[in-house]
């Protein structure tokens, strides 16, 4: 059996096609701009490239982009107060953090001060425990990609095992509660858990969020279960040059499997289209609009 691959890539760009056909719904109807404001701390290349696809898929969709870069020695005040000026900005509907930040300044704090109405990331601790009481909220936007992308194999997640690998506050604990909130019966795994291959040799979706090259192997799948592959890892490739790959062992995996993410193209172009449809909808929100049909 060969798993079906879940082309992220074409499923993130319809997505963005139809915010973008939002947005100039918006413009034209209601003369509103969505607007995000992306803050980077220092020069860490990786994160630099980060916030230079995100500037480049907002503008794309019409939305504005403002990039704030402070310098890798800034001060957690200042910081902060950067933090007040967006949320008091009307062109400013959605505010993200690039993390991490450096160790001067107290990623907590800094993510407490975003009014959460402007949380696109929604780590604001109202936008978690919104999400854990089952409350409309601002959702974390890789958990959010990841069951989007599990729902366009199976619309209907209730009564499925779940497995997630990875209890982080970024990935791990915002995907368990989305696929709670689907009525999947979810598992939680993480460097503790016992016979961790057993476990996931239960789940009909596997959800890897764990930042370890290749970890999950080909005799771990359950036959036809959906793998989501959240990791990326940069490991040393062919002739010199380095690549990316998940945190599972893709060849392997997609013999077994039902439906598998590729990595690059699977979960990775879904974080920035769901960033995009926050920004919207946070946007939507501030100006007493209703939610777009998305
Ligand atoms: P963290 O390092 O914060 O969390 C990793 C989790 O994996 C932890 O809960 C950890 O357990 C668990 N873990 C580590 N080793 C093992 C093990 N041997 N067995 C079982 N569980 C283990 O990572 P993130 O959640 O931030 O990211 C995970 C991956 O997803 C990374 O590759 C990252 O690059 C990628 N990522 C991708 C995004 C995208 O857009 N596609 C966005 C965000 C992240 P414990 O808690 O016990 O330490």
């Amino acid at each position: 059996m060969t798993a079906k691959i879940i082309d992220g890539k074409a499923i993130a760009a319809d997505l963005r096609a139809r915010i973008a056909g939002e947005v100039a719904r918006l413009k034209s109807a209601h003369g509103v701009t969505p607007g995000l404001a992306v803050v980077l701390v220092g020069a860490d290349p990786a994160s630099e490239v980060y916030v230079r696809s995100k500037s480049k898929a907002l503008v794309e969709a019409g939305m504005a982009a403002f990039d704030h870069k402070l310098p890798e020695t800034v001060g957690e005040a200042d910081v902060l107060a950067l933090i007040g000026k967006l949320n008091a900005d009307p062109a400013v509907s959605g505010i993200l953090v690039q993390l991490p930040l450096p160790s001067q300044i107290d990623s907590q704090k800094v993510i407490a001060s975003i009014d959460p109405d402007k949380d696109v990331d929604g780590f604001h601790p109202v936008n978690v425990g919104r999400l854990s009481i089952g409350l409309p909220s601002l959702v974390p936007c890789t958990p959010y990609g990841s069951v989007m992308l599990a729902k366009t194999v199976q619309p209907s997640l209730a009564g499925v095992n779940a497995v997630v690998i990875g209890r982080s506050n970024i990935v791990g604990k915002p995907v368990a509660q989305l696929l709670l909130a689907e009525n999947a019966t979810v598992t939680i795994c993480h460097s503790r858990t016992k016979d961790l291959a057993a476990v996931c040799r239960g789940a009909d979706i596997l959800i890897a969020a764990i930042g370890k090259p290749e970890f999950v192997r080909g005799d771990w799948i359950k036959p036809g279960a959906i793998v989501i592959d959240v990791g990326i890892n940069r490991v040393a490739g062919e002739g010199g040059k380095s690549k990316i790959v998940g945190d599972v062992a893709y060849a392997e995996a997609s013999r077994v499997a039902g439906a598998i993410t590729p990595v690059p193209g699977g979960v990775g172009p879904m974080t920035i289209a769901c960033l995009l449809l926050n920004t919207l909808r946070a946007t939507c929100a501030q100006s007493n609009l209703p939610a777009p049909a998305i």
